[in-house]
């Protein structure tokens, strides 16, 4: 049904670029080449000590995280994640993740990596949304490095409200224990990418990673799309 919608307006109101609101050539997935261009990326997969790493340090182990874009309420990635999220827009976490994985291609970031693991929806919210904008980006990743997505191991058992206006504290208390790994062997000793869209406080990765290490041997690196700061 949503997705009829979705096609009945692209008929009356042609589809427009999100960011600069000019129409799309058919060539282009949801943005146009323009804005693509004017991405703020990070480029900090080669950082060591990065802004999501030092953010993340300390709280759990892992072994490197990298973002691919700076997220800013007035920048050219926040109308793309809210059409990705809000929008029935998949093509556009699609589209980002395969750029994101053009970069990270044969660096040393990449090369260990086995599975890429995007963050999970509660199926309730999944099925609200019509997909998992964080396995939309995994896809992309998934196409530009041939490394295969892994989704339905790592769940989320808790459907719990949005994060948006919590503090840190509560957020945690908000993420603990709501992920679990159904089958913990298939990660032993497997290198493994977890993505999201967008890294905040690192909350939710963290409960992930939480969940994750019932692995034994598992070793975790990060990758989002967006990093707030
Ligand atoms: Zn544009």
């Amino acid at each position: 049904m949503r997705a009829f919608l979705n096609e009945l307006s692209n008929l009356f109101f042609p589809n427009c670029c999100p960011v600069c609101g000019t129409g799309l050539l058919p060539s282009e997935e949801g943005v146009c080449l323009q804005c693509l261009h004017t991405l703020p990326k990070t480029n900090n997969f080669t950082e060591p000590d990065n802004f999501a790493e030092t953010l993340l340090a300390g709280r759990f182990p892992f072994e490197r995280a990298a973002t691919f874009c700076a997220y800013s309420k007035q920048g050219v990635l926040q109308p793309l994640i809210y059409q990705l999220k809000y929008n029935n827009k998949k093509e556009i976490g699609i589209l980002l993740g395969k750029l994101f994985g053009k970069d990270l291609l044969g660096s040393e970031f990449i090369k260990p990596i086995e599975f890429i693991v995007p963050v999970p929806l509660h199926p309730k919210k999944q099925k609200q949304r019509g997909y998992n904008q964080a396995e939309t980006i995994a896809d992309g990743l998934s196409e530009t490095t041939s490394i295969p997505v892994s989704s339905g191991n790592l769940v989320r058992s808790i459907f719990n409200p949005t994060q948006t206006k919590r503090t840190k504290t509560q957020r945690w208390e908000n993420v603990k224990g709501i992920f679990d790994v159904l089958h913990p062997a298939m990660y032993a000793d497997k290198h493994i990418l977890l993505v999201d869209d967008i890294i905040t406080t690192g909350s939710t990765l963290e409960a992930c990673a939480y969940a994750l290490l019932k692995s034994p041997g598992i070793k975790i690196s990060i990758a989002t799309l967006g990093e707030v700061f």
